[in-house]
């Protein structure tokens, strides 16, 4: 079928000229005519002068206009790597950090980790000559913990600051604070010595605990004033200058065209099959140009690829074929460059994104998008301490964004899968996240930073009191906080440096205890990926069968053990560490075809692994393998995950122990299908679960059995209660 879209013309601004001279010249002179177009070209010069008469500077600028690619290679060209100094750039999201990085690289024309590099969590892509850093501003925080006057950058540029990641509103509080003390560090020489020795006599004020460590670390080297640059899409510059003392604000000039906005007649019973439609609509009626769809998540963006491989094969010989291009945030890097190449000719391209592409990726040639108007986001309700990832209708700014992104070579179209009445009922901007989300990991690298003070702590917007208290209790009981809340030894310092979830970094230092880490460093790959098991719709009894062979009575957790076990037995002698390699790559395609495994996301799962796995050798935890005895690894799950311990009740149904929410096995769990007789004839009842939230909407369960651990974690949460 068609769909009727309604028309409301929306003029994004005046029309430029489109110069296509440049189609015939060689590969990097095209990128340098490129560069050259971009509006933040035409500024170079008044930005650096901006940059030199202010510390602080908060530039704002349509997406597509050049500052995150351009801007840092100003800064490198105006002097602030000069005495060996790095220009550091954040990203919230990896997949930015990785493809700018690599494009910047490009422009440069050297080699990516040479002067332009990249390191993300898992992933460091630099050298002792890199300049240009890009990294996520959650490795930034990370590195905070090592350096914390982060005296290898000249100047700091916070990108994306408009999507309010939780790590980007840690950093900016405490960039403020490295900016302040580094700059008393260049015009208080003197009298900071002074300080640095009397610290401990004069500066007994709590709220002063986080510059204490500032100046703890102060080894007496004169560095420079910190630059700070705040970058943003959006117009939200008034928040980030009154946070930052009335910091000056420039505007970048954009060159929008105008984007045709069209909305649904109704409301889309389902969206995937809107989208499905709209493609195929757009394929056939509209000239050429990139499509580019938003999607909430990866399997959506993967069951979307499938229909439309299916549907294309319907296409008429002569009609020109569909290529699809998907980009996520856990999409391994090599595939995710896919999106920037032109398709080859007879193909129109047709990239499903998630919310990635509003801003963070530029990809040319997008002509049309389809918006679904919905969006997978963080949420965390304080009362019950759990996280979950759910989808939610986009805010008006998003829904800009999205159109935005068809008009930036040329005139395009946008059609939002809703009708027009919906788009004014809809929020005019997201909520931080950092008012969404479980604050324990953020407050456990505060802890580890030297700032005991969480509540004080100067944030952009404070996330609630009870979301910070439910946080700091959870760490507690965890063992990663003392009786007074200050970081314990060694447990809360262990848990500080692995870059995982507490609840996982506690789980595998108690996995070392129970001669069983090796089986938890599975498991924690596993949980740290999405969608590991995929079916076809057409194909699901026969998955099914496939999955038998590993699925576990004993619950979700086992099950993904045996899955990595068997699929790092497909890569047969070669060793794990060699995933990359093409050959092994295919005998794990094979094995996940066969098996109706996610053959992208095993491969990313056994990447995790060894990232993690080179972590803890570090922190020298005894790495065993309990072989077949599962008894041993199950205690240990249950004296890891007891934060989400559900009791089965008389009538079949579970209750959450801490907050005494009846929960539901998820339909994705393993044991979703299970009558309550075939589990629980092995153990005595009632039958203990473990919940993992892990990525709504998949409710991992684990079937576990009865442990004193398990016990005591409850008991410690009802003390703590009272
Ligand atoms: P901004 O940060 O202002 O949104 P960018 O610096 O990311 O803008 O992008 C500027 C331009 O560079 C984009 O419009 C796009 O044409 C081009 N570009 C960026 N990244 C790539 C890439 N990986 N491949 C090809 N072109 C790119
Ligand atoms: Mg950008």
């Amino acid at each position: 079928g068609t769909k009727n879209f309604s028309k409301n013309q929306q003029l994004n601004g005046r029309i430029a000229k489109n110069d296509n001279k440049a189609e015939s010249f060689t590969r990097r002179q095209r990128i340098l005519q490129q560069r050259k177009s971009l509006p933040i070209a035409e500024v170079e010069k008044q930005l650096i002068e901006e940059v030199r008469k202010n510390d602080m500077l908060i530039l704002v600028g349509e997406t597509g206009s050049g500052k995150t690619t351009q801007l840092p290679q100003f800064l490198f060209n105006g002097g602030y790597c000069r005495d060996g100094k790095t220009i550091g750039i954040t990203q919230p999201r990896r997949v930015a950090a990785v493809t700018v990085a690599k494009r910047v690289a490009e422009e440069c024309g050297v080699e990516l980790g040479q002067k332009v590099g990249y390191s993300i969590r898992f992933e460091d892509v630099t050298s002792s000559s890199t300049r240009i850093k890009y990294m996520t501003d959650g490795l930034l925080l990370r590195e905070a913990l090592l350096d914390p006057l982060l005296s290898k950058y000249s100047v700091i540029v916070v990108d994306e600051a408009h999507e309010r990641t939780v790590h980007t509103d840690v950093l900016l509080g405490l960039l403020k604070n490295v900016q302040k003390v580094r700059s008393q560090t260049t015009s208080q020489h003197a009298n900071l010595e002074k300080m640095k020795v009397n610290h401990g006599t004069s500066m007994k004020k709590e709220n002063d605990a986080q510059n204490l460590s500032f100046f703890k670390s102060y080894q007496g080297a004169k560095l420079p004033p910190l630059k700070l640059i705040i970058m943003s899409a959006s117009l939200d510059a008034k928040g980030f200058s009154e946070y930052f003392g009335g910091a000056r604000a420039v505007h970048i000039q954009g060159r929008p065209y105008p984007v045709d906005i069209l909305y649904t007649h109704h409301a889309e019973p389902d969206y995937l099959d809107a989208t499905l439609i709209t493609i195929f609509q757009i394929h056939s009626e509209e000239d050429p140009g990139v499509i580019l769809v938003f999607l909430t998540g990866q399997e959506e963006i993967e069951s979307v690829e499938r229909l439309i491989r299916d549907r294309v094969q319907q296409l008429p010989e002569d009609t020109q074929k569909l290529l699809t291009c998907p980009i996520f945030s856990s999409l391994p890097s090599e595939q995710q460059m896919h999106v920037f190449r032109p398709a080859p000719s007879g193909f129109r391209k047709v990239i499903l994104a998630t919310n990635i592409a509003e801003t963070s990726v530029t990809i040319p040639g997008i002509k049309y998008v389809i918006d679904t108007g919905f969006v997978k986001a963080r949420s965390y309700n304080p009362l019950t301490g759990i996280e979950s990832l759910i989808v939610i209708p986009t805010s008006k700014s998003q829904a800009l964004q999205r159109s935005g992104r068809a008009g930036r070579e040329g005139p395009g179209k946008c059609f939002r899968l809703y009708p027009e009445s919906e788009f004014s009922k809809l929020k005019d901007s997201t909520v931080p996240e950092i008012k969404r989300c479980n604050l324990s990991s953020v407050i456990l690298q505060l802890k580890a930073l030297g700032v005991d003070d969480i509540i004080g702590f100067d944030f952009m917007e404070k996330p609630s009191r009870m979301a910070i208290v439910k946080s700091l209790e959870q760490l507690f009981l965890l063992g990663a906080l003392t009786d007074d809340y200050k970081l314990s030894n060694p447990i809360g310092h262990q848990m500080a440096r692995l870059p995982l979830d507490p609840i996982y970094s506690r789980a595998l230092i108690l996995a070392s205890d129970f001669n069983c880490l090796e089986e938890m460093l599975m498991t924690v790959a596993m949980l740290s990926v999405e969608s590991i098991f995929y079916a076809p719709r057409d194909k699901l009894e026969e998955a099914r069968a496939a999955w038998k062979n590993f699925s576990s009575l004993e619950g979700d957790h086992l099950t993904l053990v045996n899955v990595y076990r068997a699929s790092t037995e497909s890569l047969g002698k070669t060793k794990v560490a060699n995933n990359r390699n093409k050959a092994t790559g295919k005998g794990l395609r094979k094995w996940c075809q066969e098996n109706f495994i996610n053959y992208r996301s095993v491969l990313h799962a056994l990447d995790i692994h060894s990232q993690i796995r080179g972590h803890v050798e570090q922190m020298s935890l005894r790495i065993a393998s309990c072989g077949d005895d599962m008894l041993q690894f199950r205690r240990c799950l249950a004296a890891s995950f007891f934060l989400n311990a559900a009791l089965k009740q008389p009538d079949g149904s579970y209750r959450a122990l801490a907050s005494g929410q009846m929960v539901q096995i998820h339909p994705s769990s393993m044991l979703f299908r299970m009558k309550p007789e075939d589990c629980g004839s092995n153990f005595d009842s009632p039958v203990h679960y473990h919940f993992l939230l892990a990525e709504e909407p998949t409710t991992l369960a684990v079937q576990s059995c009865q442990s004193f651990q398990f016990l005591k974690g409850e008991d410690t949460e009802k003390e703590l209660k009272i």
